[in-house]
């Protein structure tokens, strides 16, 4: 997935109740994850995938959520619920053509669950030009941008 993270947090928040904070705490968590692309980029020098370090870990989220239950107070358990549902729809939008370690600790093995071929010497093209962007990314952002476009009405 490449522009339909955000869209897709904002979905996360539109689908909870409404309360305070939960829409921008869901569209944080549908971004979060990919701010490990700074890391990546300017201190691995893109030594690994990305999707390996830890905020693409679902075994890391499930165990944030476990330690930070019990010391999330009743006002921001709804944007606490939306933040860490929107890093799972973050992490399993990726997986659909990018690898994630869905089984870490207990196993490295990345899952995919359909491989983009190198068609175009650019990677982003191979992305953008594969069916899944126009069958399951546009979708995404499209419905995001209508229900935000008409959100007062
Ligand atoms: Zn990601």
């Amino acid at each position: 997935m490449i522009l339909a993270h955000l869209p897709a947090g904002y979905l996360v928040g539109r689908a909870m109740p409404a309360a305070p904070w939960v829409i921008p705490a869901a569209v944080l968590g549908g971004i979060l994850p990919d701010f490990d692309l700074l890391a990546f980029y300017l201190w691995d020098d893109r030594a690994f995938h990305h999707h390996r370090y830890w905020v693409h870990i679902p075994g890391f989220w499930v165990l944030v959520a476990a330690i930070t239950a019990p010391f999330i107070s009743r006002a921001w358990k709804l944007p606490w619920l939306a933040f860490l549902t929107a890093i799972f729809v973050h992490i399993a939008l990726d997986s659909i053509v990018g690898g994630i370690v869905w089984f870490w600790p207990f196993s490295d093995t990345m899952y995919t669950l359909i491989e983009v071929s190198a068609r175009h010497q650019n990677w982003l093209l191979n992305f953008i030009l594969h069916w899944t962007f126009f069958a399951l990314e546009l979708p995404i952002i499209m419905t995001a941008f209508y229900l935000w476009w008409r959100r007062d009405r």
